[in-house]
């Protein structure tokens, strides 16, 4: 008989000759169970997703109470489905005034494709910019404006129209102009390997956008709902973008995204023609539950309020000569090596030790550090001391 492993192989579409091949048999909190038992704390959370940690009882109780309603009923947008109602607004609730029209989607990419139609729909201008080490996701139009030729070379023709702008310096501002619908921007990019735009260049990117009738859009797929220690990452930065990409940690566990605009920007969906935007699960009504579930936790348990605190441990316990620096905000970091050969030995060590970390699609030097908010202080010291011997073994200074 087959394994569960050569089965995955098999039958199982795979992207890469080198999956991890863990195999997990249950998750709680921040860590990760082999059927033997055996424990990994989880310092990726499936890549920005469990930011309450995994099977948070609150969550898990929201989807059972929405299964035994009702799963789909209708595509989006038709009937009056409380959960999404009720998520949209929460959501609305928190954001800032200008912010107030949710739209739900299946995923980050989806959102993203909305996002950019929506911004072409309402501008009715052709051009769309992004930057330099981008990931917006993996459809055509989110490949389109990754700023990575090597992942999308292969797939061209790709969507025209699209330029691409340099984190950070204030003269590719001028490519902004009467022609440019929207500016896409991680607000702290993530594949990249973790780069926190300057306060001063968002601002000036903010304002080139609104002299020239360009719409913002803020890609915080990774980075919304605490992850960088306030709820929305714009909030560092002390701007509002015209639309706002969430996904990943939105649904607790459970997979939803969401565009969100204003009012009057989104209704442009609704004419010539109608249906701008069409999805059949977007807005899942057990998706919207959980994700409802979910904010509620993060905002009643506080759990952004030590994010700051948690991020100070980290820099202050991985403290080592290989260590050529610690980049970004909050819970969403990068440790960068020498080298990929170095990060990659030193990666799979901390595996082998029961430490689950990852290095980034556009930065294989660096290492990857998003634990669950809910992590404890001693937990993520111990994690810091399994990741700096994992060093010491891999690295001759
Ligand atoms: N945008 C950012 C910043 C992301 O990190 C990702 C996924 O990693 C996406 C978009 C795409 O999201 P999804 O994988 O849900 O399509």
């Amino acid at each position: 008989m087959l394994t569960l492993r050569q089965l995955f192989l098999n039958n199982n579409a795979q992207t890469t000759h080198f999956p991890l091949l863990l195999e997990f048999d249950r998750a709680e909190g921040v860590y990760i169970y082999e059927e033997s038992g055996k424990a990994y704390i989880d310092l990726i959370s499936g890549i920005g997703v469990s930011n309450l940690g995994h099977s948070n009882p609150k969550v898990i109780q929201a989807v059972k109470d929405q299964v035994d309603k009702y799963m789909h009923l209708m595509v989006y947008g038709e009937y009056v489905q409380t959960p999404q109602v009720r998520f949209a607004e929460k959501l609305v609730s928190i954001l800032p005034p200008s912010l107030n029209s949710v739209y739900f989607t299946n995923s980050g990419a989806e959102a993203v494709e909305g996002a950019i139609k929506l911004a072409k729909r309402y501008t009715g201008r052709p051009n769309v910019l992004a930057f330099e080490g981008s990931y917006h996701g993996s459809t055509h139009g989110a490949l389109s404006i990754m700023g990575n030729e090597e992942f999308k070379q292969a797939y061209r023709p790709l969507l025209p129209g699209v330029g691409f702008m340099r984190l950070n310096n204030i003269d590719d501002l001028e490519l902004i102009d009467n022609q440019t619908s929207c500016v896409i921007l991680e607000t702290v990019q993530g594949e990249a390997g973790i780069r926190v735009p300057d306060y001063d260049y968002m601002q000036a990117l903010r304002k080139r956008c609104s002299e020239t009738g360009t719409l913002l859009i803020l890609d915080e797929i990774q980075a919304a709902l605490g992850r960088t220690g306030k709820l929305f990452a714009f909030e560092h930065f002390d701007i509002v973008p015209d639309i706002l990409l969430m996904a990943k940690a939105l649904g607790g566990g459970m997979p939803v995204g969401a565009f969100v605009s204003s009012i009057d920007i989104m209704s442009s969906f609704k004419e010539n023609p109608i249906l701008g935007h069409i999805t059949t699960f977007g807005g899942h009504p057990v998706c919207c539950a959980a994700g409802l579930a979910a904010l509620e936790v993060l905002l009643n348990e506080k759990l952004i309020d030590e994010v700051a605190e948690k991020e100070a441990i980290i820099r202050s316990e991985l403290q080592h000569p290989a260590i050529k620096e610690i980049r970004g905000k909050g819970l969403m970091l990068a440790v960068e090596f020498e080298s990929f050969d170095t990060n990659k030995k030193i990666i799979d060590t901390c595996i082998q030790n029961g430490v689950i970390t990852d290095w980034f699609l556009h930065c294989s030097n660096s290492m990857r550090l998003a634990p669950p908010l809910i992590i404890k202080k001693n937990e993520l010291i111990n994690a810091c001391q399994v990741i700096l011997s994992a060093i010491t073994q891999h690295t001759e200074i």
